[in-house]
């Protein structure tokens, strides 16, 4: 079966390594295709994103690699977009200038549905700390409200704009077991995974498996949960297997975890890029 990543890191944003590095360690782990995904927010950047002005060393970088010796590996460059409503959005009209081979469409920042505290918003990546300080700052402390806006958000994008893959669909969940602003188990939030995953496979995007806040020691799980994959599987969404990864050493850091997990959750094939568009693959 090939082994992927569409979701990975380097010094172009806030990774550890240069893309060739990055190629170097996909050859050595045994990837069959990689799909560099630096942070945009074009025209924005906050310190972890691509700076504007680096857009097309970026791409000029990583397409020579794809041209070069790469021992076989399919290599594709691509953006992990924000979603910013008003200010930047995962869209390929929106990046067309730069002609990515793939969008990942995240949500990494949750503005406050009252206008009087829109300037600043939830982090929803950040660390524990941040994430608990622009909590109170922008939705008084109130998880419930912050998490439903925050899927509120990704539907939207999921509707309104055209990337192929989903980034870390449950986000909110990163620093919950150590912060505990929402309950997984409450009625609400299973029906916000229920609507969401209903928006997902109708809008038929692809949801990575996620296996980044393991390897980076944020939160022992997948992104999604293994009720998300679940009831995502069922709404005939489709799925491809990514690491997020920021460091070569994680490249396909807890693979087998989420081999199983798919498995376990009915998921019965991966998705993955070729010269034609996504295809699939059964999962082995
Ligand atoms: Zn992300
Ligand atoms: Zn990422």
């Amino acid at each position: 079966m090939r082994l992927a990543s569409y979701h990975l890191h380097t010094t172009h944003c806030d990774g550890t390594v240069s893309a060739a590095a990055m190629l170097d360690a996909a050859r050595k782990a045994g990837m069959t295709d990689l799909g560099f995904s630096a942070h945009a927010a074009w025209p924005f950047a906050a310190s972890w994103h691509l700076p504007p002005k680096r857009y097309d060393a970026y791409l000029a970088e990583v397409r020579a690699l794809a041209r070069g010796d790469t021992g076989g590996i399919r290599v594709w460059c691509g953006f992990e977009a924000d979603y910013l409503p008003g200010a930047t959005v995962p869209d390929r009209g929106y990046y067309a200038a730069f002609s990515p081979d793939f969008l990942i469409g995240s949500v990494h920042y949750v503005a406050s549905d009252d206008p009087g505290r829109a300037a600043e918003p939830w982090t929803v990546d950040g660390p524990a700390a941040d994430v608990r300080a622009t909590l109170e700052r922008a939705f008084d402390g109130d998880g419930k409200r912050a998490v439903s806006r925050y899927f509120a958000l990704l539907r939207e994008m999921t509707a309104r704009y055209g990337f192929d893959i989903i980034g870390h669909a449950d986000l909110p969940r990163k620093r919950n077991g150590e912060l505990g602003f929402f309950d997984e188990n409450a009625p609400w939030y299973r029906k916000e995974l229920e609507v969401t995953a209903d928006a997902i496979g109708k809008s038929g995007k692809i949801v990575e498996i996620n296996t980044g806040a393991i390897t980076r020691g944020a939160m022992d799980d997948l992104y999604p949960s293994g009720e998300f994959l679940a009831i995502l599987a069922r709404q005939g969404a489709r799925f491809t297997l990514n690491s997020d990864a920021h460091a070569p050493e994680d490249l396909t850091g807890a693979y087998d975890r989420a081999y199983r997990a798919a498995r376990e959750a009915g998921v019965r094939e991966l998705w993955f890029l070729g010269t034609a568009g996504w295809e699939p693959e059964a999962l082995g």
